[in-house]
C-alpha cells in the first residue's frame, strides 16, 4: 500500500506539488495556515487538516514546503510542531529552499526523535511544480531516499542523492545562484536590443536555438519583453537564496563576483519594495541603470 503522506506548506509551489500526489493515489493529508490553500487540496479529495499535529497523526512520510530557515525550524522543531508529533520512524521531507547548515540541525534533531530526515530542495518552479517535471536534490540516508523516491518520482523528473544532510541544499544553492545570473544576462541582452530596435520575439527566438539558449530564456523572455513581473518565484525567496549561497561561499572560502553583485541587485529590488514581484524583475534593475 501507499505510504499515507502529511504536506504542509500549500503556496505556489506546495499546492500543486501535493495536488499531484492526490491525483497518483496517495492518501494526503494538507495543512497550510492559510484554510483557503488548505481547502483547495481538500477539493481534489485530499483531507484538510487544521493543524500540524492534525496533518502529521498517522503520516509515514511528512512533506513540508515553507518559505524560508526560521519557517522551517519553527515548523519541525517547534512546540506543537512535526518533530512532537511524528511517530517514531517517520520520514520527514524538507522541501524547502533553507541554509545547509539548518538543514542539517533538523537532520540531527530528528535523528534524537528516532525520525528520519532528507532535505529536499526542488528546482523548475510554479511550472515545474504543476507539471511534476521538477528537479529534486536531495541530502541525507540513501535508505531514506530510496524509501522516498516513489513520491519523489510522482512530483519530478530528476530525483539525484547528492550527499548527506544538507547536501541538497548547497546544490539548489548552486542552481540559485547560475538561476539569478542568467536572468541578469537575459535581462540585460534583451535590454540591448530593445535599444537597437531589433524585433525582440524574434531575436530571442533565435538565441534561445543556440548556445545562448536556457530554461531561464524559455520561460522568462516573454514576461520580461512584457515587463510581466507577477510571480512565479517571488524576489524576496530570491534575496532568501542569494544570501544562503553568498554566506555558503564565503565560508567555504569560494569567491563568486559575478554572483555577489547580482545577490545587490536583487536585494536593491527587495529594499524598493519589489519582493513580491517575480525575479525576472531584475530586468528593472537594467532599466534602472541604462539611459532612456
Ligand atoms: P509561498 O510563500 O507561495 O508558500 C509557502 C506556504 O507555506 C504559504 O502558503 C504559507 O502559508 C505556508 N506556511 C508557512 N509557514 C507555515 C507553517 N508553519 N505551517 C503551515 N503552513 C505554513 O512560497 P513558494 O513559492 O511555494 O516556496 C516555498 C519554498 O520553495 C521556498 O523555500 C522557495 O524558496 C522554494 N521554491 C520556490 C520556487 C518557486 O518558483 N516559487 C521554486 C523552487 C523552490
Amino acid at each position: 500500500a501507499n505510504p499515507n503522506i502529511a504536506f504542509i506548506g500549500l503556496g505556489i509551489m506546495g499546492l500543486p506539488m501535493a495536488t499531484n500526489l492526490v491525483k497518483a493515489g496517495y492518501q494526503v493529508s494538507a495543512h497550510d495556515l492559510d484554510p483557503s490553500a488548505t481547502q483547495r487540496v481538500a477539493d481534489q479529495g485530499g483531507t484538510a487538516a487544521t493543524s500540524t499535529a492534525e496533518a502529521v497523526r498517522g503520516a509515514d512520510i511528512v512533506i513540508t514546503m515553507v518559505p524560508d530557515s526560521p519557517d522551517v525550524e519553527a515548523l519541525l522543531l517547534g512546540e506543537d510542531g512535526v518533530f512532537a508529533n511524528a511517530e517514531s520512524g517517520t520520514l520527514v521531507v524538507d522541501m524547502s529552499t533553507i541554509r545547509p547548515d539548518v538543514s542539517r540541525l533538523v537532520a540531527e534533531e530528528g535523528a534524537k526523535r528516532g525520525l528520519r530526515v532528507l532535505d529536499a530542495p526542488v528546482s523548475g518552479g510554479e511550472a515545474g511544480a504543476i507539471e511534476a517535471k521538477l528537479s529534486i536534490m536531495v541530502g541525507g540516508e540513501a535508505a531514506a531516499f530510496e524509501e522516498a523516491r516513489p513520491v519523489f518520482d510522482v512530483l519530478g523528473t530528476t530525483p539525484v542523492l547528492v550527499g548527506p544532510a544538507g547536501a541538497g541544499q548547497t546544490v539548489k544553492a548552486a542552481n540559485q545562484l547560475i538561476v539569478a545570473g542568467n536572468i541578469q544576462l537575459v535581462a540585460e541582452a534583451l535590454m540591448f536590443l530593445e535599444a537597437h530596435g531589433v524585433d525582440t520575439e524574434a531575436g530571442l527566438e533565435v538565441l534561445n536555438g543556440g548556445l545562448a539558449g536556457s530554461t531561464v530564456l524559455t520561460r522568462k523572455g516573454e514576461a520580461m519583453r512584457n515587463r510581466a513581473f507577477a510571480p512565479g518565484f517571488r524576489i524576496e525567496l530570491h534575496d532568501k537564496d542569494m544570501k544562503i549561497v553568498t554566506t555558503a561561499a564565503r565560508e567555504a572560502g569560494v569567491t563568486i563576483p559575478l554572483g555577489a553583485q547580482v545577490a545587490q541587485y536583487v536585494g536593491a529590488l527587495k529594499a524598493q519594495g519589489h519582493g513580491g514581484l517575480d525575479h525576472s524583475a531584475l530586468l528593472k534593475i537594467v532599466e534602472q541603470l541604462s539611459t532612456e
